[in-house]
């Protein structure tokens, strides 16, 4: 009697340490796993992530070879391949302009959206810039800030901002809607 519940314990023992042993022997490292895989004299630092609703991972980090400074994109398989790889997703830097700053997001059709702030020289300012890439990997949208002066009055950027002397910080149709005859209409 003694004996059998003692078998009993033995048994239920090594059932746990089974029982036990199972989830923590499949929680062992699979071993290092490096996504960028940099060469000698190329840093990628900074990433940011994402994971959309099918467990793709997304990721935008900072790439420096010393000649192109740039924003590079991932997207991973839920099995860890690499899927989409694009390189300079953001507007290309003039001589020393630098990234300071990256954030990725998703959506739930799996598009990535990325904001990063840039300036393409060192003598700018730093602007925000977006990037919209497809769940197929393919740049969507690329917006950037305007080039043309803002119109104090509407706050639209356009080309005949300063233009005109009188009005130098009015854009051509808000000059027209105040000193002119006003802008035509065509549907009241
Ligand atoms: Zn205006």
């Amino acid at each position: 009697m003694i004996r059998s519940r003692t078998l009993v314990l033995l048994v239920s023992a090594i059932f746990i340490t089974i029982l036990i042993g199972i989830p923590v022997a499949s929680m062992e490292p699979a071993g290092e796993v490096n996504i960028t895989a940099s060469g000698e004299g190329v840093s990628q630092w900074g990433p940011s992530v994402a994971v959309d609703g099918d467990g793709n991972f997304h990721m935008v980090h900072y790439y420096n070879d010393g000649e192109d400074y740039e924003a590079r994109y991932k997207k991973l398989a839920p099995d860890g391949m690499i899927v989409t790889n694009r390189e300079g997703i953001n507007p290309a830097i003039v001589g020393d302009g630098t990234i300071r700053w990256m954030e990725i997001a998703t959506d739930q059709n799996g598009d990535a959206h990325i904001v990063l702030s840039m300036r393409l020289t060192s003598n700018d300012f730093y602007d925000i810039y977006y990037t919209k890439i497809s769940s197929a990997g393919s740049v969507l949208v690329q917006a950037a800030p305007s080039e043309h002066e803002k119109c104090v009055r509407c706050w639209h950027h356009r080309a005949d901002v300063g233009s005109h002397s009188e009005h130098p910080e009015l854009c051509g149709r808000c000059i027209e809607n105040v000193d002119g005859s006003g802008e035509q209409r065509r549907y009241a």
